[in-house]
């Protein structure tokens, strides 16, 4: 397959033969490109984008420039006539902004052929994932998938630690939700359902034993459950109202506490 290659600039080019370089700028530059640009295309270009801008900001007017690079797709993504990403226009826009003053070759070599300066260009690769990331993420534009997909992730996680540090939520959120439904429907592990289910022979009331053991009960008037109850509901008795009204949070706390959903 012909390598592609690209010309820029005012004058015409010639491939420069290997050793007639100017090693300038002679500068070598690792980015971190953070966790969202996993893409290697987007590496590749991201490269050929800090080489442009380098060279600019070194000012570089009247110079034959050659970019080499081993990927066909970074280069023919370069050369294609209409530009749908974001990171390859801003490698555009850098490169013919340079290609003013300047005479630009991008041209392609085959990778892992142990070309000096392509080897030396993975090795600086893989330090870049090591030194520390400059700036806020993402370092560069996203595909619209991607971006979604961190939305996604992100608002998972967000969702996760909020349930995670609301008190009295230390076991699963399906428990919980199973608890909040049994107490509603009264088909929950108390005393009275257990009983009228076989499973147990006694409906009283095993904290205080005065009462069977009822949603009701629990919530709004068992004895031994008084401290908890006003320390979560303001009083020692309530009405079922009263834990209708009350926020899921609080109710939740006031279950585990009572240590019935253990
Ligand atoms: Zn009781």
């Amino acid at each position: 397959m012909e390598p592609p290659g690209i010309q820029m600039g005012p004058k015409p080019n010639k491939v420069l033969e290997r050793g007639a370089t100017n090693r300038d700028p002679d500068c070598e530059i690792s980015i971190n490109l953070g966790n969202y640009a996993t893409n290697v295309f987007q590496a590749e270009i991201t490269a050929i984008s800090a080489c442009a801008q380098e060279m600019i900001r070194k000012s570089y007017t009247n110079k034959r420039i050659q970019i080499i690079s081993d990927s066909q797709a970074a280069l023919k993504a370069l050369g294609a006539v209409e530009i749908h990403s974001r990171v390859v226009k801003d490698c555009m826009d850098s490169l013919t902004k340079l290609a003013e003053h300047n005479s630009i070759t991008l041209k392609w070599i085959r990778g892992r052929q142990g070309h000096v300066g392509n080897e030396r260009a993975d090795f600086l690769a893989k330090k870049g994932a090591e030194v520390p990331l400059i700036g806020p993420e993402p370092t560069c534009g996203l595909a619209y998938r991607t971006a979604r997909r961190v939305m996604k992730d992100l608002l998972r996680e967000k969702h996760i630690s909020h349930w995670a540090k609301v008190p009295g939520l230390r076991h699963s959120r399906i428990n919980q939700l199973r608890w909040i439904v049994g107490l509603i429907t009264g088909h929950c592990p108390l005393m009275r359902h257990l009983t009228t289910i076989g499973v147990k022979n006694d409906p009283d009331c095993r904290r205080c034993g005065e009462e069977e053991e009822t949603s009701l009960h629990i919530l709004c008037e068992c004895p031994a459950l008084a401290a908890a109850r006003y320390s979560n509901f303001g009083a020692i008795i309530i009405e079922p109202k009263e834990v209708t009204d009350a926020p899921l949070e609080t109710v939740l706390k006031f279950l585990k506490e009572t240590g019935l959903m253990e």
